[in-house]
């Protein structure tokens, strides 16, 4: 049982980031993991995370959806997790996939701010809504996890809208996301060089790239380290990034970034570190066909490059077009630059574009990252 619960927490561990690129909403982490009404069991649970990013990933109809946590130091040594869940999210921290903080205050509304984030959360936000007024004037950005059916779904209870729904960074987001910062206090998780960073797990082991730094706070209007409180040094401009999409039989499976002058290779199970595996979503026919290491994505001067290394070649959907005849074959070795709205297909149903061109949604319901959660973990209220 055990085991099976640290397996549980490894795939949520892969759903938690402070990647500007990649955390599609904003949470407290102690309020999500202490709210029993989710499934009725004991007073603090690391599991309900798993549950609401489960809520959220079928909201949004995409796989591997990663959500920005806001954790109070207290709950570190919070006694009412299991000596294993205090384990993980020590981890977490360490590694800079959550954000810890002595005093959270308006940080989450904050990140939602710079990042133009949904915020899921139960609280109300009554005197910070004269500062965000994206709170109440924009249905979608403020959503309570709320016990539901089949797991938890989302109500606005104070700007309306019940489908968690992104804004656009504010203009003071967009300049912070600009530069790199570096926080003086050494080994800072967040804004130094030696803390892990990305999406996933397997990113977690190396350095954090420049590019997934979370965004500084602002006090006083002078960028700061949320975590230490000092001011934050300018390292430099930030390299350009590009968020690119897998969609597999309809469905965005992940997304990843790419990043100036580093290439991404991605196939059945590419070698390379940080390649992106495709593996786990193939049917058979497909595993025949697409290589272990089956295209390579590079960004130059803010053009996306993608170079067919693979042994049965590629084709380009121009403008995501389906249309057989408009299919453009990219042979073995062949590169071109992904115009605005193409798509890579490396097999038909097997599809890679910028993230936010690629529409997803399929008759399919996104895999919980609870799917191995042992069924006593998963003792749902009865609608
Ligand atoms: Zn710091």
């Amino acid at each position: 049982m055990r085991f099976e619960i640290s397996k549980v927490l490894d795939a949520i561990e892969g759903r938690v980031c402070t990647d500007p690129s990649l955390a599609r909403a904003v949470l407290d982490l102690a309020e999500v993991i202490r709210y029993q009404n989710l499934d009725g069991g004991r007073p603090a649970n690391l599991l309900r995370l798993g549950m609401v990013i489960d809520a959220l990933a079928r909201d949004l109809e995409e796989d591997s959806v990663p959500v920005y946590a806001i954790v109070h130091r207290a709950l570190l040594s919070d006694a009412d997790l299991t000596s294993n869940e205090r384990m993980v999210v020590r981890r977490w921290a360490d590694d800079g996939l959550v954000e810890v903080l002595d005093n959270p205050g308006d940080r989450m509304l904050e990140v939602a701010d710079l990042l133009g984030l949904p915020v899921l959360s139960r609280a109300r936000f009554d005197g910070l809504r004269g500062r965000f007024p994206w709170v109440v004037e924009q249905p979608g950005r403020v959503l309570a996890p709320v016990p539901g059916a089949g797991g938890p779904v989302f109500i606005g209870h104070v700007g309306g809208g019940n489908v968690p729904i992104a804004g656009t960074r504010s203009a003071t987001g967009a300049k912070l996301l600009a530069r790199q910062w570096r926080c003086p206090e050494p080994g800072c998780a967040l804004f130094g060089g030696g803390g892990g960073g990305g999406a996933f797990a397997d990113l977690a082991a190396v350095e954090r790239a420049p590019a997934g730094q979370p965004p500084p706070a602002l006090r006083g209007g002078v960028p700061t380290c949320p975590r230490h409180g000092a001011r934050l040094g300018d390292a430099g401009p930030r390299p350009r990034t590009e968020v690119l999409a897998v969609r597999v039989g309809g469905l965005i499976r992940r997304r990843f970034v790419l990043t100036e002058g580093q290439s991404v290779l991605v196939g059945r199970a590419p070698e390379q570190q940080g390649g992106i595996v495709l593996g786990q979503w193939l049917n058979d026919e497909a595993r025949r066909w697409i290589s272990r290491g089956h295209v390579r994505f590079e960004l130059r001067v803010g053009e996306v490059i993608v170079t067919d290394v693979s042994t049965n070649g590629s084709g380009i959907r121009p403008s995501g077009s389906m249309a057989e005849p408009d299919r453009i074959p990219l042979k073995p070795q062949q590169s071109r630059v992904l115009s605005a709205n193409d798509m890579v297909e490396l097999y038909p149903g097997v599809q890679i574009g910028r993230a936010d061109e690629l529409p997803t949604g399929a008759p399919f319901t996104p895999t919980s990252v609870m799917a191995e959660a042992p069924t006593m973990a998963m003792r749902l209220p009865r609608p």
